[in-house]
């Protein structure tokens, strides 16, 4: 099938390339995001490819419906940057990746978290620089901590085998408990006890509704002082000014995250030769105990690879009639705990 491919990296384009050997579509890479502006690029394509920072708006959708798209193929797990009900109402079937893998995002977070704790990249450049002084490094065992697991689906569940591999107590608040969370020792709690009694506490919840900035004044003002806060899951659930004001009171100790709710106008490129406007992310930037990546928790060659593998199997399905397991129906965006990456 003629896929329409948008946000395109090189690294998508090697990786779907290698995947589409078995499947022979005729994939054309397009480098912009899909918006209002770039929908027009994709007429005469069935199928459109995208991902997590294309804007799949109503506009958008009319006019890839109005040029003959048929099908929306998402290289991500998350569907809420599309307006399902506007992709029904226009025929437009969705497609996803429900799954890649977990391992890759909860490693992150444990890269994070080490990371900020033994100040590895003061550490690293100091080294460089000949100058081996301690000072300023002292951080703390992780072994013996309580670390709060918010949101115990594929990827909490990864995060917490791992540190309970560490010796860390275990504590979980998700509104539906995992069996293989308890199996692991995992005690869940609401959302209030986890908050006050965690060292660590790591988002791996999805952005709904109901998670939107669920890190706010009200939450931060439950948690122990000097808590180390990690979020690779999305920036929606944490109110940025709210955690820069935490960091400040020294609520927060420490802050890790891989997302930033205004992420779409920075990550993914280089922006290096430019002023960035954004104020708060460069306020935020400013602090020595905040460590920022730029939603690479996800990047890694096994999920890159499977990612572009099951994209194609999605539109090979529907290309050949087949009922798709991957498909996203609009009713899901409430019920479907999931709003990821
Ligand atoms: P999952 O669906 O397996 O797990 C999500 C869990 O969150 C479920 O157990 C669900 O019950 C729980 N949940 C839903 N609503 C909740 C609420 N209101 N309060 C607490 N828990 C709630 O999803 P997953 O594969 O583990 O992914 C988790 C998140 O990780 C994604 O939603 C996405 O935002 C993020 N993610 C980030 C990256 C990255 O590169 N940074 C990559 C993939 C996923």
């Amino acid at each position: 099938m003629k896929v329409a491919v948008f946000s395109t990296k090189s690294y998508d384009r090697q990786f779907l390339e290698t995947a589409n050997t078995e499947h022979h579509h005729e994939l054309v890479f397009f480098e912009p995001r899909l918006t209002p502006a770039t929908a027009t690029l994709a007429s005469g394509f069935p199928v459109v490819c995208v991902f997590i920072n294309d804007q799949i708006t109503a506009e958008t959708l009319q006019t890839l419906a109005a040029n003959g798209t048929q099908l929306l193929a998402l290289r991500s797990a998350g569907f809420n940057h599309v307006d399902l009900q506007a992709a029904t109402e226009l025929g437009i079937r969705v497609v996803r990746v429900p799954a890649y893998s977990p391992y890759a995002v909860a490693e992150h977070a444990v890269g994070l978290i080490l990371m900020l704790n033994r100040k590895l990249y003061r550490a690293y450049n100091r080294v460089r620089d000949d100058n081996f002084a301690l000072d300023g490094l002292l951080g703390f065992d992780i072994h013996g901590c309580t670390v709060g697991v918010v949101g115990t689906g594929k990827i909490g569940q990864c995060f917490a085998q791992i540190m309970g591999g560490f010796g860390c107590r275990l504590v979980g608040y998700d509104v539906y408990p995992n069996p293989a969370c308890l199996a692991l020792g995992m005690e869940y709690r609401e959302l209030p006890d986890l908050l006050a009694n965690a060292d660590i506490i790591s988002l791996h919840c999805p952005l709904l509704p109901a998670t939107y900035h669920l890190i706010n004044s009200d939450t931060i003002a439950q948690m122990k002082p000097g808590v180390m806060l990690i979020n690779t899951s999305r920036g929606g659930l944490v109110d940025t000014r709210a955690v820069i004001q935490g960091i400040k009171t020294g609520t927060i100790g420490y802050f890790g995250t891989d997302v930033y709710e205004e992420e779409a106008d920075l990550f993914f490129e280089d922006l290096s030769d430019q002023v960035i406007q954004d104020e708060t992310f460069q306020l935020l930037q400013s602090f020595s105990n905040v460590v920022i990546t730029a939603h690479q928790a996800f990047f890694t060659r096994n999920a890159v690879a499977e990612i572009a593998k099951v994209t194609l199997n999605n539109i090979t399905d529907f290309e050949q009639g087949r009922s798709c397991s991957n498909e996203v129906k609009a009713e899901e965006k409430v019920v479907h705990a999931s709003g990821s990456h």
